[in-house]
């Protein structure tokens, strides 16, 4: 049995980003960037109003004070106006700041009365222009290498005039589970039988590191036929097999990647739940055996599966969000390996919810958040503790 860290740091160095490609913004959220990108263009791109109103010369304008409307600038075309001392050019959201204003007065400010405003309020220089560069300045960086594209950051490329964006490697994942209790959710129950939820769960993980699976297969417990679906599920750069992987009769996912001529890396990991855990590799392929029960193969997918995904698909950060917690009840870890406690988190207080067991999956339905325990550690309530955000 290899430690959490060991065992994470030898996948981790182990799987390699994929080559990196260019996509049009609107398929990038949430992929990472492969290069680092710039500002070609301050924001804002040139001195502007921030309102519809009028542009005017601040020390010309008095409460009370009459202005000649001599033009108008709407946005998307610089008309090149210019305004002096006395007079006003009627302006709109956006647009360009004629010569020699310094202000603009909103025209819930004024009265119109012909060619004519009366301005009904004080005006300080610099009200309602948004300054060239104020935001964001030409060459400053906006997107380094190896960051979660989000929708925000997508809105910078493009004002940016990126309309595409170079990424990381696009990751073809598969989905392997094993036993023969297990039926399909929608067919029949016979007695001794459970519905298969691994699949559900594992795939919905996969997604929500950005990733689309490309096959997802049941096998029953078969030399041959797991033989044969693991050849299947090779072809993809991540192969995750739950189930089989303990050390029972009928769990042959061993043993069957062995005769393939996997290389195991790691087998058996110190982390409560989640011990009957495998990773190796296969023809190119980053093989994960994750133990059956549901919550065992939840924690391994987060602890070890999500950074590989996350390192092939070019992510600098591959660890899942943590915060501070004031933790509201006593822990105590006297077990022989960390222990991953689920709990819901709210408002800053951590909470343990449900059976801490391996099988207990509606306990594990209602957190949102673990606590890492490590072996021999006690916690007091009210303690200030990290936990992980699992549902980000
Ligand atoms: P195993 O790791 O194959 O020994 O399975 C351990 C436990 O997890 C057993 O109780 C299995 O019935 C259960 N299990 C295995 N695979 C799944 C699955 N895909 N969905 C739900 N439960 C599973
Ligand atoms: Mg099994």
């Amino acid at each position: 049995m290899v430690s959490e860290e060991e065992a994470r740091k030898k996948i981790v160095e182990t799987v390699r980003p994929l080559p990196s490609r260019r996509l049009s913004l609107s398929q990038a959220l949430d992929c990472f960037a492969a290069e680092d990108y710039v500002a070609r263009l301050p924001l804002p791109t040139f001195d502007n109003s921030a309102m519809d109103g009028y542009a005017v010369v601040a020390s010309s304008c008095k409460k009370g004070q009459r202005l000649r409307v001599i033009g108008e600038q709407p946005a998307g075309r610089d008309k090149q106006l210019s305004v002096s001392a006395g007079e006003a050019i009627r302006i709109f959201t956006g647009a360009p700041v004629p010569q020699g204003a310094d202000a603009i007065v909103m025209q819930e400010d004024v009265t119109r009365d012909g060619d004519e405003i009366v301005v009904n309020t004080d005006v300080k220089a610099g009200e309602f222009i948004r300054r060239r560069g104020c935001d964001l300045a030409e060459g400053q960086k906006i997107l380094a290498a190896g960051e979660r594209i989000g929708p925000a950051t997508l809105a910078l490329l493009a004002s940016q005039g990126f309309a595409e964006v170079m990424i990381g490697g696009e990751v073809k994942a598969a989905i392997l589970s094993t036993g023969d209790e297990l039926v399909k959710p929608g067919g029949k129950l016979e007695p001794g039988q459970i519905y298969e939820s691994n699949s559900a769960l594992l795939n919905a993980l996969v997604q929500r590191c950005g990733v689309i699976v490309k096959s997802e297969e049941h096998c029953r417990d078969d030399r041959e036929r797991l033989t044969e679906a693991i050849k299947r599920g090779i072809k993809n750069n991540i192969l995750i097999i739950s189930g089989g992987v303990s050390v029972g009769e009928h769990d042959l996912v061993r043993d069957a990647l062995y005769k393939l001529g996997a290389q195991i890396e790691v087998w058996r990991v110190a982390i409560k739940p989640g011990k009957p855990f495998l990773f190796g590799q296969l023809n190119q392929c980053a093989v994960f055996g994750l133990p059956g029960n549901p919550v065992s193969a939840f924690v391994t997918f987060l602890q070890f599966v999500r950074p590989t995904i996350l390192k092939m698909m070019g992510a600098t950060n591959l660890n899942l969000p943590q915060v501070p917690a004031k933790l509201t009840v006593d822990l105590m870890n006297d077990s022989d390996r960390a222990h991953y406690i689920r709990g819901r988190l709210e408002h800053g207080k951590f909470t343990p919810v449900g059976r801490q067991e391996s099988h207990a999956l509606f306990g594990l339905s209602q957190s949102n958040a673990l606590l890492r325990l490590d072996l021999g550690h006690s916690l007091k309530a009210d303690e200030i503790v990290d936990v992980q955000i699992w549902d980000w």
